[in-house]
């Protein structure tokens, strides 16, 4: 069964009946414990501060009409507005995107930029949509969110099967009601008020990561063999950044399928070619869910959450995740791989690139002023490598694995937030 199906089949249940929302909470929880908070700042952070369900009702160009419903959960703005991405899938729930708003939260105070956390998505096989349906339920959605939006309110961006396309529908249609206003969603096109820089951000910000942890382990990137899983935005960009560091990337998967080249692949002349994975001409077939276990020393898993769980973690080789996609691993099989020594970089710093870039966005909107794509990737990196720093820190201080030093810096620094606002604790 390919991954995605078994995603679906299992129904959300991440890790044996333990919810993606649970898991998340679950390593709130370990920060809080080793920052010796109150547990009544964990039972505040365990919710969200709002949640609205609607229904989007969708003419089919077939025939007939499809009512599809829509989520936008604001977790927290403690230090700032939410912020957070539009997922159109078709295994899209309210328990993913509670999680996914969450980590938001998370993300965004790990890497100190001034939002909190929010997501959104409807659930839609976003290939089942023509472009005037994906058109119609983008706008639909936003009209219906209008008021819980806005450049100081909740930001969307994009996420997976929605790009800047769908970002431009949503600053006109929230234009239409309440005036010029292209800060209240980043990832826009680049004629359209968006910045140079923020599309290739998250990719960039994956392999930037992942270069600060070759570093600390004493390892050249022209060592290292990448397997990418996903090879979309966040995956295209990470195999483009992997390859101009040196890196040699042996292994590439999307939903056509994957292939495996023990050479490396030439991704600028992929990309420039192919539109999916399956099309690569050189290489061996492999599944999209192979290319996780296939032979490699770093694995990035850029697709969906839930992937790398208690049915295979045993097979993976990689000595090194840097977690592209959010929540690519369930909590028993993070635990699994820790144990055996598999450093995990874990999503809210290794895909945090693209909030940065929204950030950066967001900030050029605001000043009307344009930055240079230099400047951009100059603040990328530099902003990059001071949140792997600290996490990589905390890790020493606490004596304790990555992705629970960066729940330990993002909690502490929300938690201090929320006290000086006076808030509860
Ligand atoms: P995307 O829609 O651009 O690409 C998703 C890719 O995953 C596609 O190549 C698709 O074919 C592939 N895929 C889907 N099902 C698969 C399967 N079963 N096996 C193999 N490949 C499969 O999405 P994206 O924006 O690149 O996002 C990918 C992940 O990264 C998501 O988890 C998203 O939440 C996370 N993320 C994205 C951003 C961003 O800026 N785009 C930022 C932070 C986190």
């Amino acid at each position: 069964m390919d991954v995605e199906s078994r995603v679906r089949k299992e129904g959300k249940m991440h890790n044996k009946g333990v919810s993606a929302l649970e898991e998340v909470n679950a390593y709130v929880f370990r920060a809080g414990e080793l920052l010796k908070l109150s547990k009544d700042f964990i039972k505040a952070f365990s919710t969200s501060e709002r949640e609205l369900i609607i229904s989007i009702p969708l003419r089919r160009e077939s025939g007939g009409i499809d009512v599809l419903t829509g989520y936008r959960i604001q977790h927290s703005s403690a230090r700032g507005p939410r912020k957070g991405g539009i997922r159109y899938h078709q295994s899209v729930d309210l328990d993913e995107v509670r999680a996914l708003a969450s980590l938001m939260t998370w993300k965004t105070a790990l890497v100190d930029v001034p939002f909190g956390g929010g997501k959104g998505g409807v659930t839609v096989d976003p290939t089942t949509l023509s472009v005037r349906e994906k058109e119609e339920v983008t706008r639909r959605w936003t009209r219906t969110m209008v008021n819980i939006l806005g450049p100081h309110r909740d930001v969307p961006a994009p996420d997976m099967g929605t790009d800047a396309q769908t970002m431009a529908w949503i600053m006109d249609e929230y234009q239409r009601i309440n005036g010029f206003s292209p800060a209240v969603v980043t990832g826009k096109p680049l004629g359209l008020f968006g910045a140079p820089g923020r599309e290739e951000a998250t990719g960039r910000g994956v392999i930037g990561v992942a270069l600060g942890a070759l570093m600390k382990l004493n390892k050249k990137p022209s060592e290292i063999r990448v397997a990418i899983q996903g090879f979309g935005n966040v995956g295209v960009y990470a195999a483009l950044a992997a390859q101009e560091a040196g890196m040699k990337v042996v292994g590439l998967a999307d939903v056509s399928g994957g292939k495996t080249n023990d050479k490396g692949f030439n991704i600028k002349e992929i990309i420039g070619k192919y539109k999916k994975v399956s099309e690569i001409p050189d290489g061996k077939d492999l599944s999209g869910d192979e290319v996780l276990t296939m032979d490699c020393d770093l694995l990035i898993p850029a697709a969906l959450g839930g992937v790398i769980n208690d049915s295979n973690h045993e097979k993976i080789q990689a000595k090194i995740i840097v977690e592209g996609a959010n929540q690519p691993l369930t909590l028993s099989a993070d635990a699994a791989l820790q144990k055996r020594g598999v450093v995990v970089v874990p999503d809210i710093l290794a895909n945090a690139g693209g909030v940065m870039g929204s950030y950066f966005e967001w900030t050029q909107n605001i000043q009307e002023f344009r930055w240079p794509i230099e400047r951009f990737r100059d603040e990328l990196d530099t902003r990059m490598k001071i949140a792997f720093d600290s996490t990589w820190e905390a890790s020493l201080k606490y004596g304790c694995d990555l992705r629970t030093a960066a729940f330990v810096v993002s909690v502490e620094r929300v938690a201090t937030a929320f006290k000086l606002r006076g808030d509860l604790l």
